[in-house]
């Protein structure tokens, strides 16, 4: 398979800010990618920059076979982009800048117009979308600004933390819109803040942390990197503490923790429900009884904890900027 995006050290300051510090990153065509880290990793400007919108200070990127700054023109008319940054004119209606953006692909005026009014149904815009932008919601904005990257359907797309901003049903529906153009072929690389993005939409995920890709896989194997599962179980009785160690201690693959106060127990297990099942066995055979149980899998979030010693979106007040 090809690859439609090659990123080779690539490196950009701003001023004194090194806002990538040497990222490296393959797409292969027809794949999703997931830039997954928090405020400030750097996530926006390498969209911006593999959108030549940005030029890179250091290293190399080509999408779709185009160099980023020598091909910058031609590349244009190959990708699709939306973000923080689209552009979109607040004194023209919704159906008016899809088209615009249409005519700017050299699609043709009819099909300018019926690309606009398709994509306006798909983002519930129908009723807004002959109405200036002027008067939009954020939520209307950002999925106009979706739409607008989708119009001339390229092959390859650049989406910047996509549903950030969005309610959850405009959220939920915005992964079918992607899941039918990635069932299409599209390549598409995602920025995002949330790990369970990240996890549904894309078949690889790049960690990425102060300007530098600190890990990268697919979800499963991400999760592996933190190390395996646990089941975490409530007891009825605290005083058959000991026997509960006694019982589950061969099944264990590493300390038995108990969490202070709230009455958790956790086991480090392998095996997965087998495991599980084995634990309940042994506990009821020995007249043990949890008040709950459950077989924890790490999550995205733990991945990112592990790996950067902080959590993945400490800096949410930035965000709110
Ligand atoms: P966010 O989710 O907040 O957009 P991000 O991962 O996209 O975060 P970038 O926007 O790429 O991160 O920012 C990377 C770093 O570069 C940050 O330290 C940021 O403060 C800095 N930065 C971004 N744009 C500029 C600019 N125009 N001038 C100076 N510094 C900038």
């Amino acid at each position: 398979m090809a690859d439609a995006i090659v990123v080779e050290g690539l490196i950009k300051r701003y001023g004194d800010v090194t806002a990538l510090d040497g990222i490296d990153l393959t797409v292969p065509a027809g794949t999703v990618t997931a830039l997954l880290g928090p405020n400030g990793a750097g996530k926006t400007t390498a969209v911006r920059v593999l959108t030549t919108l940005l030029v890179p200070d250091g290293g190399t990127a080509t999408v779709d076979g185009l160099d980023v700054v020598g091909d910058a023109r031609a590349l244009r008319s190959r990708i699709g982009a939306s973000g923080q940054y689209a552009a979109v004119d607040e004194y023209l209606t919704g159906f008016e800048n899809l088209e615009m953006v249409g005519r700017l692909y050299h699609l043709g005026t009819r099909r300018s117009r019926e690309r606009a009014r398709e994509l306006l149904a798909q983002f519930d815009l129908v009723e807004a979308g002959d109405r200036p932008v002027k008067g939009y919601s954020g939520g209307m904005r950002r999925r106009l600004d979706l739409a607008g990257a989708l119009v001339a359907q390229p092959p390859v797309l650049f989406l910047d933390e996509p549903t950030t901003g969005l309610d959850p049903r405009a959220r939920l529906g915005l992964w079918d819109v992607i899941d039918d153009l990635v069932a299409r072929g599209t390549t598409l690389l995602l920025t995002t803040q949330y790990m369970d993005e990240a996890e549904r939409l894309a078949d690889r995920i790049a960690v990425i942390d102060r300007g530098v890709v600190i890990a990268r896989g697919t979800a499963d194997a991400l999760k592996d990197l933190v190390g395996g599962e646990r089941i975490e179980l409530g007891l009825v009785d605290q005083s058959r503490l000991p026997d509960l160690r006694t019982e589950l201690e061969p099944l264990a693959a590493g300390e038995i923790q108990v969490e202070s106060g709230i009455r958790k127990v956790v086991v480090p297990v392998s095996g997965g429900a087998d495991t599980l099942a084995a634990a309940l066995a042994r506990l009821s055979a020995a007249g043990i009884r949890v008040t709950d149980v459950a077989l924890r899998k790490p999550t995205l979030d733990d991945v990112f904890l592990s790996l950067t010693g902080h959590e993945a979106q400490e800096s949410d007040v930035e965000a709110a900027r």
